[in-house]
């Protein structure tokens, strides 16, 4: 959410970037609605005084025997009282349909952010590595998995339906080595590593960002009001709401968890494999900082670093591009996704998403900080996954992958894989 403020002073270049992002909403109605609430609040609050004024002077002439006088500021009370029956139901709409317009106003986007409608527009920043040539014919990694006994899909979709899976002795052991590297990594860069309520209200949600927009893609339980969160960044930003924070040092926070997402209009894509399930797990970067533009900037840069070192860990090839307006979410300023090399893609695939929110999300999440001068401001909230898996299980089978059958473990991995050097295929 932006402050109403910045919103009237840049209405243009606002509706703008809601065309660019793909967003409907009126900002002309956003600002029109918030001046009749604003006519209104003051009409409302000049009646409430009036009643009030008038209810102290009737029994005022009362006690004074002005009956008459009384008797003319009780029908003017009465006046008072029905003109306030009807506008306050109506202040009560105002301030709703404000509300619900604000949430649908778009984060602005950086200067550097690339201008265009799909993920075709984005701009490759640097490239890493080089893609992995063959001197015999590639598997994919559910050939290879299920050569290996690592995963078993079949039986996913057997007990889950589909976009499910099972992982199996090494390819659960890759699975849970690549997210402890990552929680080892950050630890040693000083974030506070947690487990997070997965299983959260909807109010948690909506000042994260998510809603409204994101029902349809977010499992629910009714019955219990509740939602299964599809990132920790939800958790990790409503750990601080409504809290005045430290941020004379960023906060740097880590969660390592379960994500769920139900998918939706996804029917036909990346149906086979690893790449687009309904359950998988994250270990998840979030940044609290100064509101500054140069320091959330650094921080960008910084977390977008550490997932780069994993990945330089991991012995992968992949590439940054800077996501374009059409491509980005509503609540980013400024995105870079990495996408590694996976082979049966012939191509690179999506496997880190680093934002800067700058004070899109804090706004709404009442997360603010003091200023040298008392001053409480909003701060900036970064997030990028350091790693995600089962997805980043593909390039690692595929680039991996030895003629004789057996997947090299890079030795960073080792000591997370029982000492393994290779996945064997079983004699
Ligand atoms: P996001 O939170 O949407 O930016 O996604 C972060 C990362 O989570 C992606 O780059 C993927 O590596 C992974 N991911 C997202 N959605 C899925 C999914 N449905 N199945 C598997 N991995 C996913």
């Amino acid at each position: 959410m932006l402050d109403i403020r910045f919103i009237r002073e840049n209405q243009l270049q606002l509706q703008q970037t809601a065309e660019r992002k793909r967003i409907e909403v009126s900002i002309e109605e956003l600002l029109r609605t918030d001046e009749e609430r604003r006519k209104m609040l003051a009409e409302v609050e000049r009646l409430r005084q009036e009643r009030n004024r008038l209810s102290e002077d009737i029994p005022r002439q009362m006690r004074a025997g002005n009956k008459t006088e009384a008797e003319r500021l009780k029908e003017q009370a009465k006046a008072v009282g029905l003109e306030l029956t009807e506008n306050e139901p109506a202040l009560a709409g105002l301030e709703q349909q404000f509300r619900k317009l604000m949430q649908l106003v778009p984060n602005i986007v950086s200067p550097d952010t690339p201008v265009g409608a799909t993920d075709a527009d984005n701009v490759e920043v640097k490239r890493v590595g080089t893609p992995a040539t063959f001197a015999f014919e590639p598997k994919d990694h559910v050939t290879l998995g299920e050569t290996l006994g690592l995963i078993d899909m079949p039986r996913g979709v057997k007990t889950a339906g589909s976009r499910n899976y099972y992982l199996k002795d090494a390819g659960l052991h890759l699975h849970r080595a690549v997210q402890q590297l990552a929680l080892d990594l950050l630890v040693r860069k000083g974030f506070t590593v947690m487990d997070v309520p997965l299983l959260v209200r909807e109010e948690t949600l909506n000042v994260a960002g998510f809603f409204p927009g994101g029902q349809e893609q977010t499992f629910r339980l009714p019955e219990d009001n509740k939602w299964l969160v599809g990132t920790s960044e939800a958790s990790l930003i409503g750990y601080y709401a409504d809290e005045i924070v430290d941020v004379a040092e960023p906060i740097r926070l880590a969660a390592v968890s379960n994500c769920f997402r139900r998918e939706i209009g996804s029917a036909g894509r990346d149906v086979r494999g690893l790449y687009r399930v309904h359950q998988f797990a994250k270990v998840e970067q979030v940044i609290l900082c100064r509101g500054e533009d140069d320091v959330s900037e650094r921080m960008l840069q910084e977390i977008t670093g550490n997932a780069e070192e994993l990945l330089a860990m991991l012995e992968l090839p992949y590439r940054i591009v800077a996501v374009c307006t059409g491509d980005m979410g509503q609540k980013n300023y400024k995105q870079y996704d990495i996408e590694t090399w996976m082979p049966s893609r012939d191509g690179y695939g999506e496997t880190h998403s680093s934002s800067n929110v700058r004070d899109f999300q804090a706004r709404r999440a009442n997360i603010r900080y003091r200023d040298e001068e008392g001053k409480l401001q909003v701060c900036h909230t970064l997030n990028n996954t350091a790693v995600a898996s089962p997805r980043i299980l593909i390039p690692l089978l595929e680039n991996h992958q030895r003629e004789d059958g057996s997947i090299y473990i890079p030795p960073a991995l080792r000591p997370y894989m029982y000492g393994m050097e290779a996945i064997e295929p079983k004699p």
